[in-house]
């Protein structure tokens, strides 16, 4: 293989640029492919957490994220009438991490500060309106195909081309699980939600068998998620009062809210078959998709990236043998399973637990867990990711 191919990488979304980012610090070229004309500007995800702050530092990302964003050192757990289940301090975990916090920003954010950081380095291109059609492992090196025809080839090819990925699908890997019937909606509002709510942290979570809800507070902005019942229609879903009402049942605040924002999403549960096909591997939603509950989908990611760029430089650079690549698979396909997946299901049940018998157990084991210095310790270390991580540093 000529030693000059760059790793091609398909997707300048946050997961793609935090691996062009990684690998780009090792000296390895990096050749992005993006579909859109334009960096992506999306809002989803707001959610990150110490471990990936950790990781983002090291590249350089992490301080520019927190001047953009919200350090919420808390989070906390409702019931409808606004009364507390419990509440934690990421504080707690000091002991673990450098960001003991949350970092409350939207996600497009992190896609321009890694943009800005890497823009004009030599080895790093970024080329915008070339949308990956085909991809080929030649066994020494890897083709793409873009839309206009053009092939091009490189070394390894990373498909952190979102759900939707054209190269997981080029590549044959099945994208196993299932899509939950209700849709979430996210609604933001300027209207400051902790002036009426005594002690709301940053990130709150609503149980309730009807219909549960978060608060999260961005820059500027509060956001509420709520699930839509399938039958209703998106029409009726875009109109105000749908909104209105979805807003009211929160029990506090104007009869008008300010609405900023609506976004409506499809929720799945759904994990790749493999990560790594040969030359090819995948990261980020292209590997796997979850519930938004618990902000785990785009840190995963930011946790394979990192995980794939040590491994790629230790082949490319040090003479290690590709199964190493595996590992890869291994440890982040394993703990996408074992954690992710499990715990953001597990976040979803809990939030909408019917039976009285569910309400107590999840409302109990909640108040022992923040009442418990051991328990709180562990409890943050599962929900922080921290607990993931060290377990996918011990799968060989
Ligand atoms: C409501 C909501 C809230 C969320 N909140 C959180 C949260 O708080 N914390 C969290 O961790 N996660 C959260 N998530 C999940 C998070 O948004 C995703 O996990 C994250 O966007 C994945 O990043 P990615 O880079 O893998 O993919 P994407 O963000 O989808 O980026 C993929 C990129 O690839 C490009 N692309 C697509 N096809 C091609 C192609 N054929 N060729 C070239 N380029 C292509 C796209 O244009 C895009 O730029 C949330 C999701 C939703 C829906």
């Amino acid at each position: 293989m000529p030693a000059s191919l760059p790793v091609l990488i398909a997707g300048a979304g946050p997961v793609g640029l935090v691996a062009a980012a990684a690998l780009h610090r090792q000296g390895i070229p990096v050749v992005v492919l993006e579909a859109e004309g334009a960096l992506p500007d999306e809002l989803r995800a707001s959610t990150f957490h110490a471990p990936t702050l950790d990781m983002l530092d090291e590249l350089g990302a992490a301080q520019p994220m927190i001047a953009e964003g919200l350090v919420a050192p808390h989070v906390q757990y409702r019931n409808r009438d606004h009364s507390l289940i419990a509440a934690f301090d990421f504080t707690d975990i000091a002991d673990l991490t450098r960001h003991p916090f949350r970092v409350q920003v939207e996600q497009y954010k992190l896609v321009r500060i890694l943009a800005r950081l890497l823009a004009g380095q030599p080895g790093f291109t970024l080329r915008l309106g070339a949308a990956v059609e085909g991809a080929e492992d030649l066994g020494d090196r890897v083709r793409v195909t873009l839309s206009n025809g053009e092939a091009v080839e490189g070394s390894w090819l990373i498909g952190a081309d979102g759900a939707h990925s054209a190269v997981r699908r080029a590549a044959g890997i099945d994208f196993q699980g299932f899509t939950w019937p209700e849709r979430f909606l996210v609604l933001s509002t300027p209207y400051e939600f902790a002036d009426a709510i005594p002690g709301l942290a940053d990130v709150s979570y609503y149980a309730d068998p009807e219909e549960w809800f978060f608060l999260l507070r961005v820059p500027g902005l509060w956001r509420a998620m709520f699930p839509v019942k399938p039958e209703v229609s998106e029409e009726e879903i875009a109109s105000d009062a749908f909104a209105a009402a979805r807003m009211a049942r929160i029990g506090v605040g104007p009869d008008r809210f300010e609405i900023r924002h609506r976004t409506l999403y499809r929720v799945h549960q759904r994990v790749a078959e493999s990560f790594r096909k040969g030359r090819i591997l995948l990261a980020g939603d292209a590997a796997h998709i979850n519930n938004p509950l618990g902000g785990m989908g785009l840190n995963g990611g930011v946790h394979d990236a990192v995980n794939l760029a040590e491994k790629l430089g230790q082949v490319m650079l040090h003479g290690a043998d590709a199964a190493l690549l595996d590992r890869y698979d291994r440890q982040r396909r394993g703990v996408t399973v074992e954690h992710v997946q499990r715990q953001t299901i597990a976040n979803k049940q809990n939030l909408e637990a019917a039976t009285p018998e569910a309400q107590a157990d999840f409302r109990r084991r909640m108040a022992e867990a923040a009442a418990d210095k051991a328990k709180a310790h562990a409890y943050l270390t599962q929900i922080s990711m921290l607990g993931s991580l060290r377990r996918a540093a011990e799968i060989q």
